[in-house]
């Protein structure tokens, strides 16, 4: 299928979802503005996009609202939503072509990892959450002779789910499949670079039975949409993936409205920790590639910072150089592409931004380092390795949320294990080592929501995700992302 498919000539006929979706179908913003929605393989405009203002953002508010209170969704038998949510996790599937293809005209990842990745995951992630709901109990405490004393997890009302732009079906997944099995209205706001995706799952939930207002989707910008959601005074809950920067805002939002509930998954500089008894260095090298040029380093757990042993890193950064040769940028739209381009010129421009200071700080560029592909007008940057990195230079603090690794060199373990925790953010690490010894202290040590040893961005979903630190707070994915869209009720029965 995949290959078969002439994506390009799919993209001139596609139809671009553009409008708002609200109580059920597509409808115009009040305000009539729009903004541009850019194709960042080629730069050409797409179309241009509803933007939803605070006027916008209540119409949806209230009819998420109204479908809550009327028990429509909310007070359905959980197996009936269970069936429901299937029924939205196959149409996903039965509309995996169009999905992929929108997926990569927003975001210029490659086609094949849209169609064979970001659909699949989508949609096995509403699968997994819709199996669970009807499967999971209450509990009954152990008081006195004369109670019985139940307690039981109720859902919140309205969910806002915020998502950011590098995997927006995956990321909008993490936050519906938990929100709307618990029986919670949902707003979708996506990234304003990626809305069609969103907007194509506002439609395919109609069509898989969920009500009416159970799921709208306002497509807009962050600081106007994201910002009334945020304020919102009957928005009971916010599901927020994207930066450190704006979750602090969404912090601030919820202290100056309502204390709606707030769930962070943010940034990331995440440690690849290579020590000196590591047994198998084509496996780290290929790990540590793929771990920060898959998605052209657009990865919230993006191994970014090597953390290599002297006695391995020349051997080492030589294998991670013919690794990064993988990764060459091509035609998003071509099925054969394992890169794609960056998101925007302005993510592009960013990136480039701190190549240029980690040259300036005197770290060393072993392979890569600028934009390629210029002439297709696309927004490309090439698997860049930095050597000689320390570990207080912009390039190693910072996230870059590009194909930019820093290797920063230490002796010995203590050493290692001191150098990945000088970070602000706490979200993945990863230690590669042949002695089970290390693996356990090392797994210990590092201050991360996910620790992966000998391996890197291995998941599933009955498996947490989030972090420590900056990196937020509550955890998408498993029965635990559950805990972050419902409230714990106690119920004491008196006999
Ligand atoms: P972002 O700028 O923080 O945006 C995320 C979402 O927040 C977007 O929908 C955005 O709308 C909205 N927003 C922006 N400014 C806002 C404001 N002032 N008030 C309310 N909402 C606002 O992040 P991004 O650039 O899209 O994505 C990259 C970031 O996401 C990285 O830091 C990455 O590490 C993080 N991320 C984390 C995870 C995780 O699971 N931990 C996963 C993926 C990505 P606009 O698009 O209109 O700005
Ligand atoms: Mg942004």
């Amino acid at each position: 299928m995949l290959h078969s498919i002439d994506w390009h000539a799919r993209a001139k006929t596609a139809k671009l979802p553009n409008r708002p979706f609200i109580d059920g179908q597509y409808v115009d913003s009040l305000s009539g503005e729009t903004f541009p929605c850019i194709y960042p393989g080629d730069g050409r405009l797409l179309t241009r996009v509803a933007s939803c203002n605070a006027a916008d953002v209540d119409v949806a508010v209230r009819s998420a609202r109204k479908a809550f209170e009327s028990g429509v969704w909310s007070r359905m038998a959980p197996a009936d939503r269970r069936r429901i949510l299937l029924r939205f996790s196959d149409l996903i599937l039965a509309n995996r072509e169009e999905l992929a293809l929108l997926e990569t005209l927003n975001v210029g990842k490659p086609i094949a990892n849209a169609f064979n990745g970001d659909v699949v995951s989508a949609a096995t992630c509403i699968a997994w959450y819709a199996e669970a709901i009807d499967k999971v109990y209450g509990e009954v405490a152990a008081t006195a002779h004369d109670m019985t004393t139940l307690i039981v997890r109720e859902p919140l009302g309205v969910v806002a789910a915020v998502v950011p732009w590098n995997y927006p079906m995956s990321m909008s997944a993490w936050k519906l499949g938990p929100a709307l099995a618990t029986g919670n209205s949902v707003i979708l706001k996506p990234a304003e670079q990626s809305p069609f995706t969103g907007l194509k799952f506002g439609e395919l939930a109609i069509e898989a039975g969920i009500p009416p207002g159970v799921l709208n989707v306002v497509p807009g910008l962050g600081h106007i949409a994201g910002k009334a959601l945020g304020l919102h005074m009957d928005v009971d809950c916010v599901g927020f993936t994207g930066s450190t920067e704006v979750g602090k805002y969404f912090m601030q939002y919820s202290g100056q409205s309502n204390i709606k509930r707030i769930g962070l998954e943010l940034g990331g500089k995440s440690p690849q920790v290579v020590l000196a008894d590591c047994e198998d260095l084509d496996a780290a090298a290929a790990g540590i590639a793929a771990g920060i040029f898959g998605n052209s380093g657009q990865v919230c757990n993006a191994g970014s910072r090597l953390i290599v042993d002297e006695k391995v890193r020349d051997l080492l950064l030589e294998k991670i150089v013919a690794q990064a040769r993988v990764f060459v940028p091509g035609d998003p739209l071509d099925a054969k592409t394992r890169m794609g381009s960056l998101v925007t010129e302005d993510q592009m421009d960013r990136v480039l931004g701190y190549i240029d200071a980690g040259r300036a700080e005197g770290a060393a560029t072993v392979i890569g380092g600028g934009r390629v592909r210029n002439e297709t007008g696309g927004f490309f940057v090439e698997p860049t390795v930095f050597d000689g990195v320390r570990n207080g230079m912009k390039i190693a603090q910072e996230e870059i949320f590009g194909p930019v690794l820093s290797a920063i060199t230490v002796r010995g373990f203590d050493e290692a294990m001191e150098v990945a925790n000088d970070t602000v953010y706490g979200l993945a690490g990863a230690v590669w080592t042949g002695s089970v010894k290390n693996a356990h202290r090392a797994a210990k040590a590092i201050r991360a929501g996910v620790v992966w040893v000998n391996c890197f961005d291995r998941g599933s979903f009955a498996v947490p995700f989030g972090g420590f630190k900056q990196s937020g707070f509550g955890r998408d994915k498993s029965l635990h992302a559950m805990d972050k869209y419902t409230d714990l009720k106690a119920m004491w029965f008196a006999h």
